[in-house]
């Protein structure tokens, strides 16, 4: 039935339900604010402000999420806090495990039903949680899977920061196979694009790095943002006096390809983001990563490793390769094995220091660029 054959308050309240919903940023939740924050927010409940502490020392140093086990703080103060600070923000819709119980990939619905997904991938001496911070993504890589469905919404900086709790929660809890543990890294290269969604992101990461009980204590030099080149973006996030890993998605050395497969080049051409990237290494003193899917007969040729490794030599980079995973009806796939053992050889002529990224996750449609979130 089309929608003006609807009766009027059906169509309505149809108009009104999608309206309020899809697309909506969540309530605010304790993952929300700053210590300062809560403390507000605490008060604003008519409640004294050491509440905030009790609060955040449950929710971020032990990792306790059930109210029930917070023995300082019960009764009616408690339960006004968890009303009002508490929301359920993420639900979890379905967990999926591969690489013998090492990796863990988390659907999680959204409050307006938006889907998303984080990875926890556990290496023999560290745990990386791979988190989202959009729901979808606006930027349009045709290979990778999110850019196909475009943009839902920003995600909220609980929405980013939860997800590595949750992550934290499994692994403290002895979910994840190897027994408790504590994540060691952090990397926005999930769904969505971090520095399009700055403010929420930062404040995200702000709160990962904070001491316990503001935050996770996490160190800075453990948190990855990957983008796809947001020159001013990246410029700003030089300035925020803290040293996160900055991943610079390239995939092409000339700006002819990265016009197709980053179409956001034609606006940031790639000497632009070198620059910024440069700048961004002279002012953290953090080597950059270069993100640098191989996609056969697409961008791996000989010239293109040349190329590539031209422009990045003698600079503070790593380069990451990674064998592209073909995402559904795609027409292009991985390297050959030649191919990208040709390309590594082509950059370390140059000396740039390069690695393959392994490709964890990826039967459980867990790796780089296939989190679709097919789930309905
Ligand atoms: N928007 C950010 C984070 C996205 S995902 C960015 O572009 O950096 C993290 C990495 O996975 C990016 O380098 C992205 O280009 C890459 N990626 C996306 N789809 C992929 C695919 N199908 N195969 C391999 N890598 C992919």
């Amino acid at each position: 039935m089309a929608s003006k054959d609807l009766p009027l308050s059906t169509k309505r309240e149809f108009v009104e339900r999608s309206a309020k919903k899809r697309g909506t940023l969540p309530p605010q939740h304790l993952s929300d604010l700053t210590l300062a924050e809560r403390k507000d927010a605490v008060s604003a409940l008519g409640l004294p402000g050491f509440r905030a502490d009790q609060l955040s020392r449950h929710w971020y140093g032990r990792l306790e999420d059930d109210p029930a086990a917070w023995t300082d703080l019960t009764g009616g103060p408690r339960d006004k806090i968890v009303d009002a600070l508490l929301p359920p923000i993420l639900t979890p819709v379905r967990a999926l495990t591969c690489d013998g119980g090492t990796t863990l990939k988390q659907v999680w619905r959204l409050h307006d039903d938006a889907l998303v997904e984080s990875v926890l991938m556990r290496y023999p001496n560290r745990v990386t949680m791979c988190v989202s911070s959009q729901a979808g993504c606006a930027m349009n890589c045709p290979f990778c899977a999110t850019g196909q469905a475009g943009l839902t919404r920003n995600m909220s900086t609980a929405e980013i920061v939860e997800q590595v709790l949750a992550g934290a929660r499994a692994l403290q809890r002895g979910e994840v196979a190897g027994g408790p543990g504590r994540i060691s890294n952090v990397v926005l290269m999930g769904m969505g694009e971090p520095l399009a969604n700055y403010n929420r992101v930062v404040k995200a990461l702000r709160m990962l790095t904070s001491e316990a009980p503001e935050g996770l204590g996490m160190s800075a030099r453990g948190i990855t943002v990957s983008t796809v080149g947001l020159v001013p973006r990246i410029r700003q996030l030089a300035g925020e006096g803290l040293p996160f890993t900055l991943a610079v998605s390239l995939h092409a050395p000339d700006d002819e390809l990265r016009n197709e497969l980053v179409p956001i080049n034609n606006r940031y051409p790639v000497a632009e983001v070198l620059d910024a990237a440069w700048e961004y290494t002279a002012r953290t003193k953090r080597r950059v990563s270069i993100e640098y899917a191989l996609i056969r007969d697409i961008n791996d040729q000989a010239d293109r490793a040349d190329q590539l490794g031209r422009l990045l030599a003698g600079h503070l980079v790593h380069v990451n390769l990674i064998p592209l995973n073909p995402t559904p009806g795609s027409k292009w796939t991985a390297s050959r094995p030649e191919s990208e053992r040709a390309f590594v050889r082509g950059l370390e002529s140059h000396g740039v220091p390069v690695t393959v990224r392994d490709t964890r996750g990826r039967e459980i449609d867990g790796a780089c660029g296939q989190l679709a979130a097919t789930t309905s």
